[in-house]
């Protein structure tokens, strides 16, 4: 037999285990991870990665792929999203499903599934409800058949995707009984609303201000409200972007309980603080949750060291520069969000591991194995005999500097411009697929699959 790809001469590393070892790949597959000693077998096409790290490939939680906002539309779709995910060594990535007012939370997975054939890479899907209505629990049953488990609900945004406690109590108990799990986004609206209030009164709403505007201690109280509800119901429960060291504690302190809670952060938030809205392009970095104060950055990537995080979510959103600037005096209309698909990977890898010292089993539990198991995508995140052959190849040592124009996102500025990153891949395999090597990028065509997802693991591998 002959296989069609070995990447060999490279340490591979999973989140529970690493060496020196032989990766044989056969019809997308990998079909054995063997010792490096032994002769390669018969192969097609050899990739030589030697001194380097063979890590499995990304799998982003987090991605908004161009959805329209309100007034905004984000400039990428599937097609763009993923070459740029491919090119960070992303090689799935999870899309939300927000519906359209009035638009149903199935109908809204359905609509983005159609979307998401374009994607170079494979893809999943979270779904997302706002209100806990009639019919809404057939509906979950039917997205889980689907292979959609994952559901998102935001506490804030009144008006626009907001659910209520009551939602998200049924809405996490209806999943747990699913085998699914609730994603969180944890801001306390009402604190929220009047801090914008009181900075609306001071004429402060300029992009410059936006971190008067979600207070911290809005993200702590919503972490709160939200843990008491999963743990009366005994429902596993999941916060996208968490941003201060309290509310990490508050997750790890009912993990302890009995709680299967998780962390999800984002390397803006470990790399980026509020020093940036003194500069003259504040816009550009507006967020939601805003990006902190040194001391509260640097509290959350002591956490992240210490092991308390669980994933890392891009969080991604693409909007250029001009769109970004065009409300720039008001952050309650302008568009928020900031373009990582392509950048998690160097970002989290420079920050974490080249100098935060963090071992890359544990980087990879977090860029790779930890997110495919809180999404039930079974042979993703791992590099084992039947696992998904998706790999990244990567030199540890070479750095390189961050620039917009040469990044893949559809859009005009990166919030890195200019820094100095380690951990771009060299090489790149999607489902068996090389797409990026010494000779640049190789578009596979629109390949990706919408995989389903499986009931989700009580544990996590790390
Ligand atoms: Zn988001």
């Amino acid at each position: 037999m002959t296989y069609d790809l070995v990447v060999h001469g490279g340490t591979v590393v999973n989140a529970g285990w690493s060496g020196p070892a032989t990766v044989v790949v056969s019809g997308g597959t990998v079909v054995a991870v063997q010792d490096p000693a032994l002769p390669l077998p018969p192969h097609e096409r050899a990739l030589d990665a030697g001194g380097r790290l063979v890590i499995p490939g990304g799998v982003d939680p987090h991605c908004h792929i161009g959805q329209r906002l309100g007034d905004y539309q984000q400039l990428d779709d599937y097609a763009s999203a993923s070459v740029a995910a491919l090119h960070g060594g992303t090689t799935t990535v999870v899309d939300f499903a927000i519906p359209e007012p009035g638009q149903a939370p199935l109908a809204a997975v359905q609509e983005r599934r159609e979307l998401a054939s374009a994607s170079r890479c494979d893809t999943a899907m979270h779904g997302c409800v706002i209100a806990w209505e009639d019919g809404v629990a057939k509906q979950l049953a039917e997205m889980a058949e689907l292979g959609v488990r994952t559901v998102k609900m935001f506490t804030t945004y009144r008006d626009v995707v907001m659910a209520g406690p009551d939602t998200v109590l049924e809405v996490l108990r209806a999943l747990h009984e699913l085998g699914g799990i609730g994603y969180v986004h944890a801001e306390a609206n009402h604190v929220i609303e009047d801090a914008q209030e009181q900075a609306a009164a001071a004429h402060r709403t300029h992009a410059r201000h936006h971190s008067y505007t979600r207070p911290e201690l809005a993200e702590a109280a919503a972490v709160t409200e939200v843990l008491a509800t999963a743990e009366h119901v005994g429902a596993p429960v999941y916060f996208v972007h968490q941003t201060t060291a309290e509310a990490v504690d508050l997750v790890r302190a009912a993990r302890r309980r009995g709680v299967r809670a998780y962390t999800e952060t984002c390397p803006h938030y470990l790399t980026l603080d509020s020093s940036v809205y003194d500069t003259e392009h504040p816009e550009r970095f507006v967020c939601c949750p805003p990006l902190r104060g040194s001391s509260t950055v640097a509290a959350l990537r002591a956490r992240a060291l210490a092991g308390d995080v669980d994933t890392l979510g891009s969080d991604h959103c693409c909007y250029s520069a001009g769109q970004k600037a065009e409300h720039r005096d008001d952050v309650r209309v302008m568009p928020n969000g900031l373009p990582g698909v392509e950048t998690r990977l160097p970002v989290a890898f420079t920050e974490l591991v080249a100098r935060g010292g963090m071992p890359v089993e544990r980087f990879v539990a977090l860029f790779a194995s930890n997110p495919a198991r809180l999404n039930g995508l079974t042979g993703k995140g791992v590099i084992a005999p039947g696992a998904d052959a998706d790999l990244v190849v990567l030199d540890p040592s070479l750095t390189r500097t961050a620039d917009a124009n040469e990044l893949h996102m559809a859009t005009d500025y990166t919030p890195y411009q200019d820094r100095r990153l380690v951990g771009w891949p060299e090489a790149v395999v999607s489902a068996g697929r090389v797409v990026l090597d010494a000779d640049g990028f190789h578009d596979p065509g629109p390949v990706g699959r919408a995989l389903a997802a499986d009931p989700i693991p009580e544990h996590l591998l790390t």
